[in-house]
């Protein structure tokens, strides 16, 4: 009863609870049950609270008992990266400096969710403050990819996408501020979206790029991302740069017929230096979709331009996200001085010092590397050099996406150049790293809306993402999409074989 408990998606977690066939209880105890069967071997989870978890449903079972309705993900289990504030839980970014933070007050998606009756069943791992694409630049342990635990999941959100891969939630919740969500979603197998900047709040997201960073949700259906965003999205007094447009009915955009829809391929994202069965999935699910009715054509982003030399890649795109990425990190990690937050140093001369050594102590390599980065691009004589060209070219790089949507309605390409690589392969050379985000960074920069989608298995039993762009506000796209793509695959469908049967 339980393992097939946790295989159930949350639509259908929400009609059996609300019908009465299962409760709350039951529901809680069979996610739970799997955490504690895998976790140990994934580490997917910073904090589980398996007793305030039961708690929480056991009250949802004695409203239904009294005949109460429910909000929208009613008794559904949901994991939340540990970078959402939680009032009263720990929210540790999966540093050292905010090792001992308990935020006084909820972020707006926590609200939220709370609001529509989800059961929050931990928080999960991610690279220090989202600062990564591995998960391994967490300070406090390494997440493994349930499809093979010698392999990265992806990152930052890696936790959140693991704990959706190996049935230890039906939903989660990530961010992503260059490919943070599309990224590890592709590496395990699962649906994530990063919504268009400004569609859901970052009030309480501990902020990294406040104007890359977007919350967005994990999920294994189009309808459950359908059903998540809803309740994510919508305008929030508390974050002035969220918009004041209310939030279509996803549910149902998802549902609208597909054909016709006109996607486009760019030239730019089908690269020499990518692994060839990643593109040959990717431009088969192109094929296929064609044949359900979309039509294909080719199209150029020629800022977008990735140049591969040998082995190594470079592109504009990355060029610029890592000045204004850092840049902005640099101003927004300066608030972590041993004074309001967390970890102080235990000794230290004067202030000055205090602030250094605390600093120095909780930040861990990755953080220290971009808050030295981001400095050096905002400094005065460099400023004009790296940080207000990196200005330029972005609104360079969001042209060619305004400029290409003209003509179709979504744009097709991977989400990464190959499937999920070993636990310490790239851990020596940051610049690979940074490399593994190089299709899903565009978005960021454009703020256009994406969405990473199950596409098929490398002959190692890997699997792999497409990625899907769609304008600004047009998330029903991607859902649309990404639902038509489900309905002639099971990709989506298929479970990593440590889950078991
Ligand atoms: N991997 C990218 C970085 O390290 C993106 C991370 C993210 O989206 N949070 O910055």
């Amino acid at each position: 009863m339980h393992s097939s408990i946790a295989a159930w998606t949350a639509v259908e977690i929400r009609e059996r609870f609300c019908r009465g066939d299962v409760s709350a209880l039951e529901i809680a105890d069979a996610f739970l049950a799997n955490i504690e069967r895998l976790d140990s071997r994934l580490g997917a989870f910073l904090l589980v609270r398996p007793e305030a978890v039961r708690d929480r449903a056991r009250r949802l079972d004695e409203r239904r008992a009294a005949g109460e309705t429910f909000g929208p993900l009613a008794a559904v289990p949901v994991a939340l990266k540990d970078n959402l504030c939680t009032r009263g839980i720990p929210t540790t970014c999966a540093s050292r400096i905010l090792k001992d933070f308990v935020p006084p007050y909820d972020a707006t998606v926590v609200r939220r969710l709370l609001d529509a009756d989800a059961v929050p069943i931990g928080k999960t791992n991610l690279d220090e403050f989202a600062m990564g694409s591995s998960t391994e630049n967490s300070a406090v342990q390494v997440t493994r990819n349930p499809w093979d635990p010698s392999r990265i999941p992806g990152g930052s959100s890696g936790g959140s996408a693991v704990c959706v891969a190996a049935d230890m939630a039906p939903i989660a919740v990530g961010s992503d501020t260059g490919g943070s969500i599309r990224q590890p979603a592709a590496l395990c197998g699962v649906l994530g979206l990063k919504p268009t900047y400004g569609r859901v709040s970052r009030y309480g997201l501990v902020a990294f790029a406040s104007s890359l960073d977007q919350i967005g949700p994990f999920a294994r259906t189009a309808e459950d991302a359908a059903l998540l965003l809803q309740v994510l999205a919508g305008h929030d007094p508390l974050d002035s740069t969220c918009a004041r447009l209310p939030a279509p009915d996803f549910a149902a955009e998802a549902a609208r017929p597909f054909e016709g829809t006109r996607i486009g391929l760019p030239r730019e994202f089908f690269i020499e230096g990518m692994d060839g069965e990643v593109r040959a999935l990717v431009e088969e699910a192109a094929h296929r979709l064609e044949a359900a009715g979309a039509t294909l054509t080719g199209l150029t982003l020629p800022h977008n331009r990735i140049d591969v030399d040998g082995e190594s890649l470079s592109s504009f795109a990355v060029a610029v996200y890592y000045i204004i990425a850092t840049a902005e990190a640099s101003s927004n990690l300066a608030r972590y001085d041993g004074v309001r937050y967390g970890f102080r140093a235990d000794e230290f001369r004067d202030m000055i010092d205090m602030y250094a050594r605390s600093r120095g102590e909780g930040f861990g390599e990755e953080v220290k590397r971009r808050i030295v980065l981001g400095t050096y691009a905002l400094s005065s004589g460099y400023y004009d050099a790296y940080y207000l060209k990196a200005c330029k070219v972005r609104t360079i790089i969001r042209r060619d996406f305004d400029e290409a949507f003209k003509s179709v309605d979504l744009i097709l390409a991977p989400t990464t150049p190959t499937a999920a690589f070993r636990v310490g392969e790239k851990t020596e050379s940051p610049l690979e790293m940074y490399l593994s985000d190089v299709f899903t960074i565009s978005a960021n920069l454009a703020g256009n809306c994406a969405a990473s989608v199950p596409c098929g298995f490398t002959g190692g039993g890997l699997p792999v993402g497409f990625q899907l762009i769609a304008p600004h506000w047009q998330e029903g796209r991607l859902l649309q999409a990404a639902h038509a793509w489900q309905q002639i695959t099971d990709a989506h469908l298929r479970r990593p074989p440590i889950v078991g049967p």
